[in-house]
């Protein structure tokens, strides 16, 4: 899942950009309320969190007018404790929620959880797909019974296979969820990535579970 961070104090931006790299998200980061805008117009990400408080172009204006040009994306508001009117005036703006700082690290990843599920239509922690689990919660995959170390990126990588499975999901669109701003397009890293997660979950299977379709991307689904 990709998620934008709109927020100007860096020591605050990066202490949240490692966290989140850290649970498999990938992050871009803008340090003004333009370059947000921008960044949200021009890719999808799967939430924005947005600081209320930015120089120039405030966190509610930035919402209003993400909104007003057909942006969908859930919206996390960051506040300052007290400032009622802000949050109020968030909400009205088209937030989906907000978040009171300084907030605890384990409340900022239930409530991006909470709006990625509800931006996906999933609202279950956990995926199911033939024998293969995944628990969104504790990152924990397990085929059949066993269970399947993942690194953060693998994890990303097979959740959105399987938020979308068994549809066949575009090489672009999973460089657009699972990587940030600064994948190098000419790179093979979604293929590496793809065989990595095939020698994982597929690897001595007699069925296999991810699957290439050619000329168009990858799909997770029962081989029969
Ligand atoms: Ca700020």
């Amino acid at each position: 899942m990709r998620v934008l961070l709109v927020e100007d104090e860096r020591r605050v931006a990066s202490f949240i950009a490692r966290a989140l790299r850290e649970n498999a998200y990938a992050v871009d980061l803008a340090e003004t309320g333009e370059a947000g805008l921008a960044m949200a117009k021009a890719s999808a990400y799967d939430t924005i969190l947005l600081d209320i408080r930015l120089p120039g172009l405030n966190g509610i204006e930035v919402c209003r007018k993400l909104r007003e040009t057909g942006v969908e994306t859930p919206i996390l508001m960051l506040t300052a404790r007290g400032l009622v009117e802000q949050r109020v005036e968030g909400l009205d703006a088209g937030a989906d929620d907000y978040l009171i700082k300084p907030f605890a690290l384990a409340e900022l990843l239930a409530r991006l959880r909470a709006a990625v599920r509800r931006n996906f239509g999933h609202t279950a922690a956990t995926l199911r797909h033939a024998d293969l689990e995944i628990d969104r919660h504790r990152r924990r995959v397990i085929r059949g019974n066993t269970t399947i170390p993942l690194t953060s990126k693998e994890f990303a990588l097979l959740e959105f296979l399987m938020l979308r499975a068994p549809d066949t999901i575009t090489r672009s669109e999973i460089v657009e969820h699972v990587w940030d701003c600064h994948f190098d397009n000419e790179s093979n890293l979604v293929e590496v990535y793809i065989n990595r997660l095939r020698q994982k979950i597929d690897h001595g299977q007699p069925n296999k579970l991810i699957h290439t379709v050619r000329g168009v991307g990858y799909s997770l689904h029962l081989s029969s």
